[in-house]
């Protein structure tokens, strides 16, 4: 107890102030988007990630300009500084011809590898309504006797445009990132993403569609700690879509991160700064994590590789 109140009540009159912090978030002043175009030298690149064996990135940079992301230090790679992520796009505008190219050498190889477009930008951003590089390495694949599996991780519905392709692709998976029911969260902390809602309602088409589809629960919001409820929701709310399979990963705290990271949350109450901080913690994430189970189980979910995902926060 706390002054007469719980600790989930303090928090629970934090959260509903933390939900007001975010309303004034539609109208922030938005940076013009620098688009560059580049010719990169490959874009089928081995993974280190668990569950890939390469990664292919058509961008460098992402408009989506999320404040948690841990993709922000790819800008060292065209001189761009981490405060700079979501202000920029590199467009590789080679990436098919790239793709047609070496996708052949992978298939050749043998092993039924796995790819995955995209791990450090978001391949259905804005600009490719214009550039086609996701949907041109789509045919590439779709065209191919590949008997490998082929995932597409996006926050975006416009990988619905691709559904001709993605519905030819043997083994074609599309993983959809969701980290919150809420839109003003959402729109709080991924600054210029499609709207949560948006992306469930993408989930349930692709999977009415019958393309294989998994939900990334990524970052598990520190927040979900005194709001069960919530976290209850997002996995209801993901089940109802059809989709079976859940990620789930922690929030990475690493040091570039809190750079883009914590000027947002300083926006929030000194309760909500807070639980940001305490996330570094083991037991912050044992005691997060130790919900998961009970709401797999009651929505009828598998975790995907067994366990709560974290990458270390050094
Ligand atoms: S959509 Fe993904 S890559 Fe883009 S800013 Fe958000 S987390 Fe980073």
């Amino acid at each position: 107890m706390i002054g007469g109140t719980t600790v989930k009540d303090r928090y629970s009159a934090t959260l509903a102030a933390y939900r007001t912090s975010t309303n004034g978030a539609k109208s922030r002043k938005v940076k013009k988007m620098r688009l560059t175009e580049v010719e990169a030298k490959s874009i089928i690149v081995p993974s280190k990630l668990p569950d890939a064996d390469y990664v292919v990135n058509p961008y460098t940079g992402c408009e989506f300009g999320c404040v948690y992301c841990y993709a922000s230090f790819m800008g060292k790679y065209i001189g761009e500084d981490i405060s700079e992520w979501g202000n920029y796009v590199s467009v590789k505008t080679n990436a098919v011809d790239l793709f047609k190219k070496d996708f052949p050498k992978i298939i050749a190889k043998g092993g039924h590898p796995t790819l995955l477009m995209s791990s450090v930008t978001d391949a259905y951003q804005g600009v490719e309504k214009k550039y086609e590089l996701a949907r041109g390495i789509l045919e590439v694949v779709a065209s191919s006797e590949f008997e490998g599996r082929f995932e597409v991780l996006t926050k975006s519905p416009l990988v619905l445009r691709d559904l001709d392709h993605l519905s030819s692709i043997k083994n074609a998976t599309v993983g959809m990132t969701i980290t919150t029911t809420s839109d003003k969260i959402s729109r709080f902390l991924e600054l210029r993403a499609p709207h949560a809602t948006r992306r469930l309602n993408t989930l349930s088409r692709l999977h009415d569609a019958g393309v294989n589809t998994y939900a990334f629960v990524g970052p598990l919001l520190p927040h979900f700690k005194f709001a069960h409820d919530e976290l209850n929701d997002l996995f209801a709310a993901i089940a109802d879509t059809g989709v079976q399979t859940v990620f789930v990963e922690h929030i990475n705290m690493k040091k570039y991160i809190q750079e883009r990271l914590n000027p947002q949350i300083a926006k929030t109450s000194s309760e909500i700064q807070d639980l940001y901080n305490g996330a570094k913690h083991k037991e912050h994430r044992e005691e997060l994590q130790a919900i998961i189970p009970e709401l797999l189980e009651k929505h009828g979910l598998r975790l995907r590789l067994n366990e709560v995902l974290y990458h270390d926060s050094k």
